[in-house]
């Protein structure tokens, strides 16, 4: 199933391979925007019925995606589970839901992100779910970026885990290389 992900992932261009400008300002040699895939109805339909399969010993009242991330696997996942999904915002730095939307004290919620990589964000959804008095089952990921040894103090539910090595500049073998740099996201090379 992880090959199938992936794939998607390819076809998709939500995967790429080269020489990459990461927002950390750190070089690597894949890169994934999860945002990509999920342009494609399809895809991300597919993506979150493989997701769903490994949450199906969860007792799930509702889905929660932090904005941007998070709000069309929210949807799709919360859409495929036949629950109630929502989305969190940050205004002023701060992680809130709005809209009218409200959390039942007592349910049981999943976090639906694209990818978790540090955990920040997820934990402070977790945070604000908890403001409610509500239970935090997880995270539901479609790309698992933590390195191996992170542990952020929830369960991590993915479709796929992807170790996507990062150097300093200086310590870059494509720039030992003279492979010109790729900023993603901009339309010009660095
Ligand atoms: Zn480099």
């Amino acid at each position: 199933m992880e090959n199938r992900v992936l794939e998607i992932l390819k076809e998709t261009d939500a995967f790429l391979e080269g020489h990459f400008l990461l927002s950390s300002n750190r070089h690597s040699k894949q890169y994934v925007q999860c945002a990509k895939a999920l342009r494609f109805a399809d895809s991300a339909e597919e993506l979150m019925k493989i997701l769903k399969e490994k949450l199906n010993h969860l007792d799930i009242d509702l889905v929660v995606g932090p904005a941007m991330g998070g709000v069309i696997t929210s949807y799709e996942l919360g859409r495929q589970l036949k629950k109630e999904s929502i989305f969190s915002e940050r205004e002023d730095g701060v992680v809130k839901l709005r809209r009218g939307f409200d959390i039942k004290e007592g349910s049981n919620v999943i976090i639906s992100e694209d990818v978790v990589t540090t955990g920040k964000s997820t934990l402070e959804v977790k945070k604000l779910i908890e403001s409610y008095g509500a239970n935090v089952l997880g995270v539901a990921c479609i790309v698992d970026r933590r390195a191996s040894d992170l542990d952020i103090g929830i369960d991590v539910f993915s479709c796929i885990k992807l170790n996507i090595e990062s150097f300093d500049e200086a310590n870059c073998p494509l720039c030992k290389e003279n492979i010109p740099v790729y900023k993603p996201g901009s339309r010009k090379m660095k």
